[in-house]
């Protein structure tokens, strides 16, 4: 029997079948979830319709995160298919290609409050819609890079965003602790995906990464996928509020020798 079997869930942010939410949902159907999707406009729809379909989704559905009435919509559809949910996984995040390329400082006010308002208070505004239809024991996953922590190169206005969205899986893990559902972030090393394509010198990052992280190599979906099958089972049933990192260790390194 499959760690997942007879649970239901939700997933946001598949854009194609390189987007980290496509290798956590792999994860979880194969564990026996069954999983409903979403997606942003029509030329999204067209690539995550047969994905969604590929593993038997019982709910494809539009959801801009921007837009509440479209997160109330969701809920209300959820709720009809599958009645409570017992899992929710928020791979979301957007920020103009300008804020993502040269010194933090240039940042504009509404270039960071896009990048605030998509990238972390869509979780928060997704956790409180989805609350009612939360099963006790349910797990709410999010995902961040280790550019919350320590200034990246040209990550920019996605840090600060990506700390705040840290700093809401634990007030977040506080407020649902008693009803035993649970908060969790994954911090992936960098992948190759259209939302990483954004950010200059992406390709040059994602190159040195593998040969200054310990395990020298890159972290793949279907690594965070198999790490957010954990967060996602009762097999952590005592952890919530967490920054689980997934990224062959790079984060416990000081400079590299390049640098030093
Ligand atoms: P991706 O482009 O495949 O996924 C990003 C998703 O965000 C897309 O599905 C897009 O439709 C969705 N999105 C953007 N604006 C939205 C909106 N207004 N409403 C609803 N959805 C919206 O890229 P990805 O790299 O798989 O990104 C998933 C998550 O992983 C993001 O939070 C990203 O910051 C994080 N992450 C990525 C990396 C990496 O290197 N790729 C590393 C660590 C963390």
């Amino acid at each position: 029997m499959g760690l997942l079997e007879g649970k239901r869930g939700l997933i946001l942010g598949v854009a194609n079948d390189h987007s980290i939410a496509w290798g956590i949902a792999q994860a979880l159907h194969r564990e026996g979830a069954q999983l409903g999707f979403t997606y942003v406009g029509e030329a999204l729809e067209r690539r995550v319709r047969p994905l969604a379909e590929q593993l038997g989704a019982p709910l494809i559905a539009p959801c801009d995160v921007n837009h509440d009435a479209e997160i109330a919509a969701l809920m209300t559809r959820t709720q009809e298919v599958f009645g409570q949910i017992d899992l929710l996984v928020h791979a979301i995040a957007f920020a103009n290609k300008d804020e993502l390329n040269g010194p933090y400082l240039r940042t504009t006010r509404a270039g960071f409050l896009l990048a605030m308002e998509v990238s972390v208070y869509s979780l928060t505004a997704l956790v409180k819609a989805a609350e009612p239809l939360l099963a006790p024991g349910a797990a709410i996953l999010t995902l961040t890079y280790h550019g919350a922590q320590k200034v990246i190169p040209n990550y920019n206005v996605m840090g600060v965003a990506k700390a705040a969205l840290e700093a809401s899986v634990r007030y977040l893990a506080a407020d649902l602790g008693p009803r035993e559902i649970r908060v969790n972030a994954i911090s992936a090393g960098p992948i190759r995906t259209l939302a990483a394509s954004g950010i200059a010198g992406f390709r040059a990052l994602h190159r040195s990464f593998a040969e200054q992280a310990p395990l020298r190599r890159n972290v793949t979906i279907e690594d965070v996928g198999n790490a957010a099958l954990w967060l996602c089972s009762d097999l952590s049933r005592s952890v919530t509020g967490e920054i689980l990192y997934v990224d062959a260790g790079f984060n416990i390194m000081g400079l590299s020798s390049a640098e030093s």
